[in-house]
């Protein structure tokens, strides 16, 4: 591991480990085509030993992210993905689009923290990235439901309304506003908070939540720990023999969609910096169709 002079996006410390690694192939396809994909993009992994969040050193340009999450898991994307990570098979792509286990998982995890922490009723409420507004429960927004999505995605549920223009959220008053798995794959998350910060009114709660993940913790891919995945009928076990043996000869964990780390001390930091007042931060467990359990932080905090 070396020093970096990089300065921690979230509390801004100087005291940053790094270990060099690439953006993986299928992320350089992804947004610049094959050809460039035969090349090497030298990255860092970074590492706070502050607030414990990890990041990758380069971040990605508005373009750039476009170009990763456009028709987001459809047929170009799956193939793409196919190609360079071999376990990702259609198979695997559709499980993930009709992912029911995760997403009452998901809803499992929100109403306990609200119950823990909200003592108010949530009539009014908004999912800021909430695709077609499938977190919500009953008990989120009695009175209205709103999404906040630029991708253009139907809802398919009654009662929630999509706002597509950033600045009508800044005219409404909401009692509840969450952002659930975003912030993972931001370049700027303090900007992205403020963008959040601005909408809320006095007394608006927010809940955040995020993959719990620490890139520098020891034995991360180690083969014992990810043994469960060959009793999943959704993976091929030659695929996932062939993607164990990739992972050893690549650098390690190559920069691909989650370009942000968080454990819930990051998450605290990260939001009590731009301004939110900490109510709680808690580690779950969700159940998920990939076999393995998602390790979860979810963060409730006030304006
Ligand atoms: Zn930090």
């Amino acid at each position: 591991m070396r020093i970096t002079l990089m300065k921690c996006l979230v509390c801004g410390s100087e005291k940053i480990i790094i270990r060099p690694t690439k953006m993986s192939d299928f992320l350089v396809a992804r947004i610049f085509g094959d050809e460039e994909a035969a090349k090497e993009h030298p990255v860092n992994l970074c590492h706070c030993e502050e607030c414990s969040f990890s990041f990758y050193d380069r971040r990605l340009t508005d373009d750039e992210s476009g170009r990763l999450y456009e028709e987001y898991r459809r047929d170009e994307y799956q193939k793409i993905r196919e190609r360079y990570d071999c376990w990702y098979t259609k198979k695997v792509n559709d499980a993930l689009n009709h992912e029911k286990v995760a997403l009452s998982e998901q809803k499992r995890i929100i109403m306990k923290i609200i119950r823990e922490n909200v003592p108010v009723d949530i009539k009014v409420a908004l999912d800021y990235g909430g695709n077609c507004g499938e977190t919500f429960t009953e008990q989120i927004g009695t009175d209205e439901k709103y999404v906040y999505d630029i991708s253009g995605v139907d809802i398919n549920a009654e009662g929630i309304k999509r706002i597509t223009d950033y600045k009508e959220l800044l005219h409404r008053q909401f009692d509840f506003i969450m952002c659930n798995m975003t912030l993972e794959h931001i370049s700027w998350p303090k900007e992205f908070m403020k963008l959040l910060y601005d909408i809320g009114m006095d007394k608006t709660y927010y809940y955040l939540e995020v993959p719990c993940e620490n890139p520098f913790e020891r034995d991360k891919f180690s083969l014992m720990k990810n043994l469960k995945l060959f009793f999943n009928p959704l993976y091929g076990k030659v695929r996932l023999v062939k993607h164990y043996f990739n992972l050893k000869k690549q650098p390690y964990m190559p920069m691909s969609e989650h370009i942000n780390f968080f454990t819930p001390k990051a998450l605290r930091m990260l939001v009590s910096c731009c301004g939110f007042d900490v109510i709680d931060v808690q580690e779950n467990y969700e159940k998920s169709v990939l076999g393995k359990n998602n390790d979860v932080v979810s963060g409730v905090s006030e304006k």
